[in-house]
């Protein structure tokens, strides 16, 4: 177990791609405290887990409701080892030309406060505890981090803030606190959006069924693993070892300030082809095991 003894506090943690943290998480070893708006799923949470997981309620944007929350998490468990910044809204890709001219301030607020100031809020509450420890801060970001059309500029924006984020608080608190980013690739959760777009209703799950016709969404599905280089869609799961990886006092102490593209390899899709492995199993005359 990789994460034996260490107490990690996590934002967002009651869905999708936090959710798959916790899990991995606790199976490595670890306590943690899971700090959502969420009550229900908090609650379905503390039922699963047991006494590995402690829910809090809260909202990332009230740094008074996450200095509480830390402390409830030191008094808890004794300790914070990582801080796992996550929660996120997305813009559904909305372009400059669509945004409304009367929503635009409303919505640029509201992302870059849920996406930017949650995370630093989170960051400054935690930072007392994380000194004690020497321990780390790992913050989620997106493909939308590094490149474009991951969302619509207000969310792109916010997650290409969060990697400046990472590198200043990375020298900010170094040697005392590692600071990394995981800009992860897509994943079929429940990703809410803005309320003033009167997006909060909408999740990407439910954007792929708008996409494609309901009975439909399976080929969808394929047409999205199609596009990625890594040939399948991704979830929570596949993503969940990189945050071990960071946490980690074993494997991980010289990483800070680094942001890994751990996106099912946006990053290397060719000009003409999506990847340049055209022919290869011919001419090499071998035969690849099936999937991933
Ligand atoms: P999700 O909506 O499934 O989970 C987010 C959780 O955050 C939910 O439990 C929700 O209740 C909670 N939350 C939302 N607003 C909150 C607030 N103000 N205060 C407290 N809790 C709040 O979303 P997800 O897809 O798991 O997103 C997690 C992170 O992954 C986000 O930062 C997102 O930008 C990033 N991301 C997601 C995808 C994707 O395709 N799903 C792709 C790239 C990056």
């Amino acid at each position: 177990m990789k994460l034996a003894n260490e107490v990690a506090f996590i934002t967002g943690g009651a869905s999708g791609v936090g959710r798959a943290i916790v899990e991995r998480f606790v199976s490595e070893g670890a306590k943690v405290a899971v700090f959502d708006k969420s009550v229900d799923r908090l609650k379905e949470l503390e039922q699963t887990f047991g006494d590995d997981v402690i829910g809090i309620v809260g909202d990332v944007r009230q740094l008074s409701e996450l200095k509480t929350a830390v402390n409830q998490c030191s008094e808890h468990f004794g300790k914070i080892d990582t801080l796992i910044a996550n929660v996120g809204i997305w813009d559904y890709n909305m372009a400059l030309v669509d945004l409304p001219e009367d929503k635009i301030d409303q919505a640029f607020d509201e992302l870059f406060h849920v996406n930017v100031k949650g995370y630093l809020l989170a960051a400054k509450a935690c930072l007392p505890q994380l000194v004690e420890t020497r321990g780390n801060m790992i913050f989620t970001v997106s493909n939308a981090g590094f490149y474009t059309n991951g969302g619509g500029p207000l969310y792109t924006a916010t997650k290409h803030a969060v990697v400046g984020l990472v590198r200043q608080l990375a020298f900010e608190v170094a040697p005392y606190i590692r600071v990394n980013g995981i800009a992860i690739g897509g994943a079929m959760t429940d990703l809410r959006g803005p309320a003033s777009l009167e997006m909060d209703s909408r999740s990407v799950t439910s954007m792929y069924k708008e996409w494609y016709e309901d009975d439909d969404l399976e080929a969808g599905k394929e047409n999205i693993a199609a596009a990625s280089p890594v040939g399948r869609i991704l979830q929570g799961e596949d993503y969940a070892g990189s945050y071990v990886f960071f946490a980690s006092r074993d494997d991980n102490v010289p990483a800070t300030g680094t942001v890994l593209n751990f996106d099912g390899g946006w990053g290397i899709r060719g000009i003409r082809r999506k990847t340049g492995s055209e022919g290869l199993l011919e001419k090499l005359k071998v035969k690849a095991s099936e999937g991933l």
